[in-house]
């Protein structure tokens, strides 16, 4: 789960993390009053996507008054921002957060994430903040810094230290040494799967701050977690993934037209390549699980055709704890209830395989039956274009 950045810095901050002062608001109207609240200005107004790159595609703004804050957010709430991150179809502005403006010396990052490789998370840091950090790790790996946290050991004081000094943070030590601290501790204490700050600063007169943050958790491990579960902004989601959510099914989004509805990751993967191997490309991930209900499944189904880039849909199951006949009644109950305006190719082999297919043949409605997974990916790609 991803969160905005107004809310990583509220977390950080109660963590120990020095952050600027902001609020963040829905309507252009209370910008006035925040900005009095926040001093003199200059002021800082900053799109709350779930997205970075805002900076370059104009959704952080400087403004000088009070009345050139109220207008940048005027402009900026509703606006479909798009950036680097988005993808060219962008996202619909809805909340900014204003800040005071701060002066900065100098500009790091200073990220966690998990490092798949060594099995633990690990700090990370470079001297070239305020830039994308895959592009710094490209151009100039050298300048990353890496301290790993050992799982029972935490990270170490020496490894915080060495961390500032070599960030350049000599001056700063203490506080270098506290912010790292503070940003693994509230990390680990979150279950978070990544917490970044980029840029942190140096402002001219020497406090280190976060000027962006950026936290997402762990799904699996939200359920101990309650109060930020409630950060979720389903605004930010895509709404089939949503949807799929409430009952249950893995589900993501893809780009391409073939719509799949599989039983097991595993499978679903499968499926998936061997669509773009017949040369077509799935419009989704679906895995409606080992045990799902009729109900389920029909959902299931309903969600992959209510998608209007899908123009053909392959059914492969393999039923083990998952029976072949309760697939086929919720896929018939779905399609006679919505009405099918695609084809749709089933694949179905295991547990009560023959009433399965009765039940699919028995419905009256058109299902092409395939002979294994490659035909059923030769023919499901073959209908998507509009062959036969
Ligand atoms: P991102 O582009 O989505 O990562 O948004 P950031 O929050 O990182 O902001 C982008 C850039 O805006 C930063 O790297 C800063 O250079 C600039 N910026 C943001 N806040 C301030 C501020 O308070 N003062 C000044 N001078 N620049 C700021
Ligand atoms: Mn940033």
């Amino acid at each position: 789960m991803k969160i905005h950045e107004y809310q990583a810095k509220a977390i950080l901050k109660q963590f120990g993390v020095k952050v600027p002062k902001g609020e963040v608001c829905f309507s252009a109207k209370e910008a006035p009053a925040i900005a009095s609240r926040l001093g003199a200005g200059p002021y800082v107004v900053k799109a709350q996507i779930h997205a970075g790159g805002r900076g370059k595609g104009g959704g952080v703004k400087i403004a000088k008054s009070a009345a050139e804050a109220e207008s940048f957010a005027a402009q900026m709430l509703g606006m479909t921002l798009v950036t680097a991150q988005t993808g060219s179809e962008g996202k619909r502005v809805r909340r900014v957060l204003l800040e005071e403006g701060l002066q900065i010396a100098t500009e790091l990052y200073l990220g966690v994430v998990l490092d798949r490789s060594q099995g633990m998370p690990v700090v990370m840091a470079s001297s070239e903040g305020g830039v994308e950090i895959e592009e710094v790790a490209r151009r100039s790996p050298e300048k990353i810094l890496r301290a790993p946290i050992r799982p029972g050991f935490g990270l170490q004081p020496f490894q915080a230290r060495n961390l500032a000094y070599g960030l350049g943070l000599g001056a700063q030590a203490d506080q270098a040494q506290k912010l790292v601290t503070a940003l693994v501790r509230a990390f680990a204490d979150c279950d978070a799967s990544m917490a970044e700050i980029n840029p942190l600063i140096v402002t001219r007169d020497g406090q280190l701050m976060a000027l962006d943050a950026k936290m997402s958790f762990d799904d699996n491990a939200l359920y101990r977690h309650p109060n930020l579960r409630e950060l979720r902004d389903l605004d930010e989601e895509e709404p089939l993934e949503v949807e799929a959510s409430r009952f249950g099914l893995n589900y993501i989004k893809l780009h391409g037209e073939v719509g799949c509805m599989v039983n097991g990751a595993g499978l679903a993967m499968a499926t998936m390549d061997l669509i773009q191997l017949a040369g077509g490309a799935p419009a989704n991930f679906l895995d409606v699980g080992g045990g799902a209900s009729t109900e389920q499944v029909s959902n299931a189904f309903r969600i992959l055709l209510s998608d209007p880039s899908v123009k053909a849909v392959l059914i492969n199951i393999f039923g083990g704890i998952m029976r072949c006949d309760v697939v086929a009644e919720g896929v018939v109950a779905a399609a006679s209830r919505m009405g099918v305006k695609v084809p749709v190719v089933v694949r179905l082999e295991g547990t009560n395989v023959e009433e399965g297919r009765r039940i699919l043949l028995d419905s009256g409605l058109n299902f092409s039956v395939a002979a294994g997974m490659l035909d059923a990916a030769r023919k499901v790609v073959a209908l998507s274009q509009g062959g036969a």
